[in-house]
């Protein structure tokens, strides 16, 4: 996290020590480095330069209107897949032939929205969401542009909780059953096939499954002798949670896609997430109480796994590091836990960790995707504050929610 590091003993988001943020109270709080958001992005746009793809930020992983702005600034475009996400991204400024819009289960309320938008594409994931397509398109006398997404039965290898290509995922189509309806689709008047996608899973750290999708990809293209304006290739690019992770090599993929794209004649899309926002936020908490387990301390913090859901939900590593480092270590194990009510509301185990204490403050790190996105309010408790950073300056790009609010119904 270059734009999340220690200046001293203490630790620094751009030019803002955390601690003084910390200490006016307030925690827990997810905090971002605008910067780091910005140039994760053109980063990534700079790898695929060649091909000039159009880059459709996830929304899911963070759906933050600031974070959203930010990026269509840059000339991001969207990735949604709810009705929520879409008013969300036009709302940002994004405009609508930037968006596509993911999902297995749309609805046909979600779908008309979608169509009176004119977004770019609905990326189909059944035969059935197609022909209701084509029934709102007739009603108004439209021709709809649409993607499809395949399932191409390939193994992500990543978390199986995370992994969406295999045949048992409910995402897309198989290849065998969309080469059948690919003769369905072109007998229905009001929509027009441009696009074909494809997402495998999340967090992917090696370019081995994305090289076969595009094998897989070619094939049925040349089979069915398609004429294609997009090929959707998804998101997933994996990041490094743990030191030992090794980054994924973006380079080599880039030049199999750029030759892909050129052969086909067709603009790409992608869809990152977490490889845009992940390593730009940290969630900032309190240590409440300190106490002695039969054979490790628990490190009790005031955020709990309704704030931050992804170490219960997928077992999911991120480092906790202190505000403020010294050089004395505490004996034995220690696991730091939330105070929701279930077992699984835990965040990790260290051993030799530096010496805590109640009243301090720890970051657990990584976590500006599927953080605040995936939160609730489990156990009647708050969405908390979401503060963003730029050099000296920061601002809540969402304050803390209403308690009254929240005991209302
Ligand atoms: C979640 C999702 C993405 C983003 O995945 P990341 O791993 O965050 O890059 C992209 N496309 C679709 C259809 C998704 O559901």
């Amino acid at each position: 996290m270059p734009n999340i590091k220690y200046v001293g003993k203490n630790l620094f988001i751009e030019k803002l020590s955390v601690a003084n943020i910390a200490k006016k109270g307030g925690t827990p709080f997810y905090i971002y480095s605008e910067n780091q958001i910005k140039e994760n992005y053109i980063k990534f746009v700079n790898t695929f330069k060649k091909i000039k793809p159009l880059v459709c930020f996830a929304t899911k992983s963070n759906s933050n209107l600031s974070i959203l702005r930010s990026l269509g600034k840059l000339g991001a475009g969207t990735d949604v897949v709810s009705i929520g996400e879409l008013l969300k991204a036009l709302k940002a400024g994004i405009k609508a032939n930037k968006i596509v819009f993911s999902g297995v289960g749309k609805t046909e309320e979600e779908l008309k929205i979608a169509i009176n938008k004119k977004i770019l594409l609905i990326n189909c994931e059944s035969e059935s969401e197609t022909k209701i397509i084509n029934k709102i398109a007739k009603r108004s006398n439209k021709k709809v542009s649409i993607g499809f997404r395949l399932n191409p039965d390939i193994d992500a290898k990543t978390h199986k909780k995370i992994s969406t290509g295999k045949a048992n995922n409910k995402f897309g189509v198989s290849i065998k059953n969309f080469s059948v309806f690919f003769k369905e689709i072109k007998k229905l008047k009001n929509i027009k096939l441009e696009a074909l996608s494809v997402h495998i899973g999340s967090q992917i750290l090696t370019d081995v499954p994305y090289k076969r999708v595009l094998t897989v990809l070619s094939k049925l293209i040349k089979n069915l002798n398609l004429n294609l304006k997009y090929i959707d290739l998804g998101g997933g690019f994996g990041i490094n949670y743990n030191k030992k992770d090794k980054p994924i090599n973006l380079k080599k993929y880039s030049n199999l896609v750029h030759s892909f794209s050129k052969k086909l004649n067709c603009k790409i899309i992608f869809e990152p997430g977490r490889s845009i926002v992940g390593n730009a936020g940290i969630l900032v908490s309190k240590i409440q109480y300190i106490k002695n387990g039969t054979n490790k301390k628990f490190i009790i913090l005031n955020a709990g796994m309704n704030d931050f859901m992804r170490p219960a939900l997928y077992d999911a590593h991120h480092d906790i590091i202190p505000i403020k480092k010294n050089s004395k270590k505490i004996k034995g194990i220690i696991e730091f836990v939330g105070p929701v009510c279930e077992s699984t509301c835990k965040f990790g185990k260290y051993k030799n960790y530096q010496k805590i204490y109640e009243n301090d403050f720890v970051a657990i790190t990584n976590v500006g995707a599927y953080g605040t996105s995936l939160s609730s309010n489990y156990n009647t408790r708050p969405l908390i504050a979401e503060i963003l950073v730029n050099k000296n300056k920061f601002k809540f790009i969402r304050k803390k929610q209403n308690l009254l609010k929240l005991i209302s119904a």
